[in-house]
């Protein structure tokens, strides 16, 4: 098979097939060849590994992939693409491709059932509009993945793998901390897609923990986080007890277990820092229910 990157394959099999780009599912190929191998080899695709990739499109980062690792699995949600798949990867006998949404599919039975036996990694040129979403569910159901290596816009990046108590950190960079360690590896020009996407991107490396920190109650801790960035110019104080709608003396009290600084903003906090506040705030929330 020819060069996948190769802007004149590209345009060769998509007319062959009579395939236009879609926008809704976030379609840029990527047309640079050096970027697939670096995903690829960075993303711990060896033997003895299996890969869950995401997205798959032509296959041009899927043949990478194969070359190394024991078994790719990779799933896309555009059936217009299927055919062209099973031409661009018949050379390679260790690759299965699932047509489904990633976001539906039972990943913890894919990854039972495909990778027996291998270390699981993913890789992924991600679909920009679900970004957040597919980091999430991949991190949050705690499935065994040793290392997530995810293509995003340059935006998404910084956002996700931003130091906590930072002006770029929000809710999802907490979520993403308290589950991973997360930094970019590199940057990626927006002239290395077809069609060429308005914003740079940058490929990002998530190494979920063995063991996430402790907290009281999980889901309480996800909705504070949730609600204490969805008014980010406000104080912590006003933001918890406006969206949350808890007692003001209450919401002070969790302030002053870990600060005396009732003016405190948001995303000035560090994830210690967020785990006392919302333990305490739901100790006191549970005492108060008891009365
Ligand atoms: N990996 C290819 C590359 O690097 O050239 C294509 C990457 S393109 C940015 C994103 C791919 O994800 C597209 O092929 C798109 O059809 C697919 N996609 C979009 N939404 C999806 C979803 N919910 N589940 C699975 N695949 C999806």
């Amino acid at each position: 098979m020819e060069k996948l990157s190769n802007i004149g394959v590209i345009k060769g099999l998509i007319s062959e097939h009579g395939f236009t780009f879609s926008k809704r599912l976030g379609q840029n190929f990527l047309v640079n060849p050096t970027v697939c191998p670096r995903i690829a080899s960075l993303g711990g695709a060896k033997k003895g590994v299996g890969v869950l990739e995401i997205g798959p499109g032509i296959g041009v980062l899927t043949n990478e992939l194969a070359k190394l690792a024991d078994r790719v699995v990779a799933v896309e949600i555009d059936k217009r693409l299927i055919p062209i798949l099973e031409r661009t990867l018949s050379e390679h006998s260790n690759v299965k491709i699932i047509n489904e949404d990633i976001l539906e599919l039972d990943l913890d039975s894919v990854i039972r059932e495909e990778f027996s036996g291998l270390e699981v990694v993913v890789c992924a040129n991600l679909p920009y509009y679900i970004t957040s979403p597919i980091i999430m569910t991949l991190l949050q159901k705690r499935l065994p993945i040793k290392r997530i290596t995810a293509m995003v816009q340059r935006e998404a990046g910084i956002r996700l793998t931003a130091p906590l108590g930072s002006r770029d950190s929000g809710a999802v960079t907490v979520a993403v901390n308290y589950f991973s360690e997360a930094r970019i590896l590199f940057d990626v020009s927006r002239v290395s897609f077809v069609p060429s996407p308005r914003v740079d991107s940058c490929v990002v490396s998530f190494e979920p923990r063995s063991e996430t920190p402790p907290v009281k109650n999980e889901d309480f801790f996800f909705k504070v986080v949730k609600f204490m960035f969805s008014q980010r110019r406000k104080t912590l104080l006003n933001s918890i007890t406006q969206t949350m709608g808890f007692p003001k003396e209450m919401v002070k009290t969790a302030i002053f277990s870990f600060t005396d600084d009732l003016s405190i903003r948001p995303e000035t906090l560090r994830l210690n820092d967020i785990i006392v506040f919302s333990d305490t705030l739901y100790e006191l929330f549970m005492e108060a229910l008891e009365d």
